[in-house]
């Protein structure tokens, strides 16, 4: 629900914080101001974003988009992809990484699965490399290296869904597409100051953005906001004298900013246990295998390892991957998903007589070659301190 910005000014509508606080007086004082200021234009935010738009490697800058260079449709959509869960600046040497080992769709429509997922590892949702790749085959296969201009045509290709279709749309073709991440979100709903609860308030807040986007620059001003969120309109202390919409923005008035978006109450992640098995022969190999295509961390390489479970007394040498002289390492390994802890104990044993059929013998000083995702690169840094070393060599 969005607080009075117009007359229908309901002093119950205010936060419950802010209620508390509030005296009618001050209530009265700030409906005045609010239905005083005018309302906000993207105009403001362009002349804003003009001066000050973050230098990021796949974007086009304010300057020379006005002077006519056009995005790369395909910079855009790896970037948006890569971005998901994911920060600017954990994204940027993958993205660097990328272009240059697939400087077009096509290249990496020609990649191979394995070289992709590990081109990826340590990126996480490791879903999003296996249908980033689908999608690059797609494009390149049946629509001759070119992504559609739509939203509608970029939702049907794999792992484009409604957030990154508005955003490859407005950033790469200026289609007035209202993008909407999880920083565009909090400036809006601030702007308007939106205290229902999230996720219910998204639609409310789209449809604010939605009458926002301009005609002329769309892709500019959805990056303008996502700059605007990202830097000056922090979840915490936002620094609002900074911001071209101090003067508009209702939150920023009634000195609730740091309140929106309201948020549900987060649940508790349960914790897993397993086990992971570090075994070596004599050569300096160490025993991998990979995932199952389909699930967690599907397609990516692991340490052989037992079920997770919320049993931990499951995390034993029970399911090891074949019968050694196992000797548990001391500590653990902690690593958080998305929906839950993972707790490892990890055995370790050397063998002579290594099988074929276990897996993949790989050589200790190649390890940063392989598609390891982070929780198994803790495992590597558990085992063999020295071999986890070429993970920050490589990085
Ligand atoms: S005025 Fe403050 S709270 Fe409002 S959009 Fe700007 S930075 Fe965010």
């Amino acid at each position: 629900m969005t607080l009075a910005i117009t007359n229908a000014w309901v002093i119950p509508t205010l936060p419950r914080t802010l209620a508390q606080k509030s005296g009618s007086c001050m209530a009265t004082t700030l409906k005045a101001k609010a239905n005083s200021e005018p309302e906000p234009t993207a105009g403001q935010l362009l002349d804003w974003y003009d001066r000050h738009a973050r230098d990021l490697p796949w974007r086009i800058s304010p300057k020379a988009h006005k002077s006519g260079t056009e995005a790369d449709p395909y910079r855009v959509w790896l970037s948006e992809i890569m971005l998901q869960q994911t920060t600017v600046k954990t994204v940027g040497p993958y993205f660097t990484k990328f272009v240059a080992l697939w400087p077009t769709v096509t290249d990496l429509a020609a990649a191979t699965s394995q070289e992709v997922m590990s081109a990826w590892a340590g990126l996480g949702y490791y879903s999003r490399a296996r249908n980033l790749h689908a999608c690059a085959k797609v494009v390149a296969e049946e629509f001759d290296g070119a992504f559609p201009r739509t939203e509608d045509g970029l939702l049907e290709l794999p792992g484009i869904g409604p957030y990154t279709a508005a955003a490859v749309a407005a950033i790469a073709f200026d289609e007035p597409a209202a993008v909407m991440d999880g920083n565009v979100e909090r400036v809006v709903s601030r702007l308007f100051a939106i205290d229902t609860p999230l996720p219910a308030a998204k639609p409310e807040i789209k449809d604010r953005l939605a009458t926002l986007v301009p005609e002329k620059r769309p892709g500019d001003f959805a990056q303008a906001t996502m700059d605007l969120g990202a830097t000056l309109c922090s979840p915490k202390k936002p620094a609002c004298s900074l911001c071209p919409w101090a003067d508009e923005c209702l939150a920023n008035k009634l000195g609730i900013a740091e309140t929106l978006p309201v948020k549900p109450p987060k649940k508790a992640k349960p914790t897993r246990y397993g086990a992971a098995f570090w075994l070596t022969d004599s050569k300096g190999h160490v025993l991998l295998r990979t995932r199952p295509p389909k699930g967690l961390l599907g397609g990516m390489d692991e340490v052989p390892g037992s079920e997770w479970t919320e049993d931990s007394g499951c995390a034993d040498e029970t399911s090891a991957p074949t019968r050694a002289n196992w000797q548990q390492l001391p500590g653990t390994v902690t690593h958080v998903f998305t929906h839950f802890a993972l707790e490892l104990t990890v055995y370790a044993a050397k063998t002579r007589a290594r099988g074929n059929t276990l897996g993949d013998w790989v050589p200790l000083d190649s390890l940063s070659e392989r598609a390891l995702p982070t929780v198994m690169r803790k495992v590597v840094a558990h085992a063999d301190p020295e071999a986890a070393k070429q993970f920050k060599q490589k990085a």
